[in-house]
């Protein structure tokens, strides 16, 4: 097998190799014969490439500023035009009252069937279990704290984009603030209720946070198990409401119905949000009722975990805690074992076999400071990114030279049928090969 490949190879080396030999001979000649010796020519293009030289060097000493330096990036102070601007007219809430998300809205369910009565080209399920679903994700306004934390977030884009184009998902990018109190981990929320109520068509949002990326790009979502519940997290049961564990469940990726029911438990877990005292005082509260939770502002996580104990009767029934596959999975567990999982998996488990999502908890890989050292959490976000663009890349016959890597190599060599392309390698799922034949072609 490996003789038969390296005679294809020398072979194809003699083929180019002559190739280029029997084109160059020709272009040799007529240089020769209508511009001059070769060595003319070379010193011709010397001689270009030195006035050019000195040009550059007469320009940069005649500029008053040293030349180069307002072409120069690393010399460009970025607060000169990203600058922080004022709050100024905004208008100021009345921190007396009670935060609200929004004007109460009580009957969207009749809104939202209405709507969709009359827009009929609009429908919230494209198939008998595949609603239409919107995934949500976003980062500050302004560049991340980190030269290469933007980088980070490109790569994390790329991911949701690459899963959500193969699984039919629309994605929303979101980098505005759309309510100052609720900066930081709390901006998702005042963004899922006015995505929910400007796109009636969507049954289900998913809101996935930019440190988290899909790992498992075949895993479809179980639709149909959730026909009966609103609101999807990774978690547990019992530690959310016997333990009342902060980590009980995990608010970085999940699943929420648009419907009222998904309103009502948005305006339940928005109080603690506002920023200020409210936040701290909230997070004084949240580390005292919750188990293990370090001493820090409330966050939406704990919020979530503290409300879902003190009113399991009023949400519990429609809150589907999973844990039957990684709709979050924690990094810590899973980085490790990537290259233990292609020896032994394939993609289209997306639990501890294959895992759909590998979150970067902790890491604030756009930030300044997080919990983990910035090596360990580079390194593995890279691998975790590689792991899953393998998935992608292989379509196309592709595949990084190794999870560290990001270069590529070819796996499989282009033929004269593309459409015949086989499965040679046995990690393509089913979901991938509906995706290279059109639908027109059956
Ligand atoms: N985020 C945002 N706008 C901001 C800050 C954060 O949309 O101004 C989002 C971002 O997607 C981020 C998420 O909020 O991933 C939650 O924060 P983080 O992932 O850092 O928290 P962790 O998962 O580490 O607890
Ligand atoms: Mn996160």
């Amino acid at each position: 097998m490996l003789g038969t490949r390296r005679f294809r190879q020398i072979q194809r080396w003699c083929r180019r190799n002559t190739l280029t030999f029997l084109c160059l001979f020709p272009t040799v000649l007529v240089l020769r014969g209508t511009i001059g010796t070769p060595e003319q020519d070379l010193n011709e293009f010397r001689n270009h490439l030195s006035a050019a030289r000195t040009r550059r060097v007469l320009e940069e000493k005649t500029q008053p500023d040293g030349g180069d330096n307002n072409n120069h990036h690393a010399t460009f102070d970025l607060s000169k035009i990203l600058v922080d601007e004022d709050s100024g007219d905004d208008e100021k809430r009345d921190t007396n009252a009670a935060y609200t998300l929004g004007p109460k809205i009580s009957n969207w369910d009749e809104q939202r069937r209405e709507w969709l009565r009359n827009n009929p080209g609009h429908r919230s399920f494209t198939g008998p279990n595949k609603p239409r679903v919107l995934l949500v994700t976003g980062s500050s306004p302004k560049p991340c704290e980190n030269p290469v934390g933007d980088h980070y977030l490109v790569k994390s884009i790329k991911n949701k984009i690459d899963y959500c184009r193969v699984h039919g998902i629309e994605i929303f990018y979101n980098m505005a603030l759309l309510d100052a109190e609720m900066a930081g981990f709390w901006a998702k929320l005042p963004l899922i209720r006015k995505l929910l109520l400007s796109h009636p068509d969507v049954e289900f949002l998913w809101w996935m946070d930019s440190d988290a990326m899909f790992t498992d790009m075949a895993f479809e979502v179980p639709w149909e198990r959730y026909r009966n519940h609103n609101f999807v997290m990774h978690g547990w049961n019992e530690m959310v409401y016997d333990e009342k564990n902060w980590i009980g469940l995990n608010t970085g990726s999940f699943l929420l119905r648009n419907c009222q029911w998904s309103l009502d438990i948005l305006d339940a877990w928005a109080p603690m949000g506002p920023k200020g005292k409210i936040r701290d005082e909230g997070g004084k509260l949240l580390t005292r009722e919750l188990k293990n939770r370090p001493v820090f502002e409330a966050d939406d996580q704990s919020a979530m975990v503290y409300l879902l104990a003190t009113e399991r009767g009023k949400w519990g029934d429609k809150v589907y805690l999973e844990n039957g596959y990684y709709l979050h999975g924690y990094w810590g567990i899973l980085v490790d074992r990537y290259e233990e999982m292609i020896e032994n998996f394939h993609p289209g488990f997306g639990d501890h076999r294959w895992p759909l999502v590998t979150h970067f908890v902790g890491c604030k890989p756009c930030g300044k400071f997080g919990d983990y050292p910035v090596e360990r959490c580079l390194k593995q976000m890279d691998r975790a990114y590689n792991f899953g663009d393998n998935q992608i890349l292989q379509m196309y016959g592709f595949t990084h030279k190794s999870l560290a890597s990001r270069r590529v190599k070819r796996v499989r060599n282009d033929t004269s049928n593309p459409t015949d392309v086989t499965d040679e390698f046995g990690l393509l799922h089913p979901a991938f090969k509906a995706i290279k034949l059109p639908p027109s072609s059956s």
